[in-house]
């Protein structure tokens, strides 16, 4: 049985009040909730705030990057030490607007990887396709490369710990999502590469969730493919309500 995990990625949205504020409400929706992975990215300056209000509860943390260093001269950056010192257990690494609006690269995210790793973080390792790449039937390449880039010198054994989402580029945050079907067989693909690159135990066993334009309307759809395994959310986990309706949903 592998692990479903649905997590919402705030992006540069709430405030550390608004963000305490939410989590409290969130807690009430999905208390008791433990099929269900439910966690949360939240901005770097709510954290902290956010750790200690999900203490005790089903509810996890997320940062949404991280820069691969463990400490020096990198300004505005932080490190994995200083996310596993707050208690923050993921991270998102890699995603598509850390690839278009930064220029991360593959070696750079598998740098972030293999530091996330090292440090006892559980990265989600984020990989899709641009309009123009789908259109141009290069789907399966770019998806292969963000993985095998990603996951570069990662063992088997890491593997364990390691979140696929596959959030295709022109999914994200334009309401147009992809059909369960269209999903589902890239969610396929990356299976049988995870089985190929790791073996039937390993691959099988690695979650991958979909991204883009999820919301509670679409969620139960497309979380009950045989290779989607839940969520990350960008626009509909803004709100407690609709957040805890998709991770519902997954159940
Ligand atoms: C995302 O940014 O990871 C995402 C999936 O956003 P949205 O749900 O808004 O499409």
């Amino acid at each position: 049985m592998r692990k479903i995990i649905v997590a919402g990625n705030w992006k540069m949205n709430k405030t550390n009040k608004e963000a305490v504020s939410f989590l409290s409400e969130l807690k009430g929706l999905v208390g008791g909730i433990n099929e269900v992975e439910t966690v949360i990215g939240a901005p770097f300056t709510a954290l902290s705030d956010a750790v200690k209000e999900v203490e005790g509860s089903n509810v996890k943390i997320a940062a949404q990057n991280m820069n691969p260093n463990e400490s020096g001269a990198y300004t505005g950056e932080i490190s994995p030490l200083m996310l596993k010192e707050l208690g923050v257990e993921y991270v998102i690494l890699g995603h598509s607007e850390r690839r278009e609006y930064y220029g991360e690269n593959n070696e750079f995210i598998n740098a972030k990887v293999k530091a996330a790793l090292n440090h006892g973080l559980k990265p989600i390792l984020c990989v899709g396709e641009k309009l123009e790449e789908r259109e141009a039937g290069k789907t399966e390449d770019v998806v292969a490369n963000h993985v095998q880039g990603g996951l570069d010198g990662i063992t088997a054994e890491e593997m364990k710990n390691v979140v696929i989402a596959y959030e295709p580029v022109w999914a994200i945050g334009t309401g147009k999502t992809a059909t369960p079907e269209q999903a589902e067989l890239v969610h396929n693909f990356i299976r049988l590469l995870l089985i190929d690159l790791y073996g039937k135990e390993i691959g099988e066993g690695v979650t991958i969730q979909y991204g883009g334009s999820m919301k509670p309307d679409n969620a139960k759809e497309l979380i009950s493919q045989k290779n989607i395994d839940g969520g990350l959310i960008g626009g509909a986990s803004l709100e407690a309500k609709s957040f805890s309706e998709i991770v519902k949903a997954a159940l």
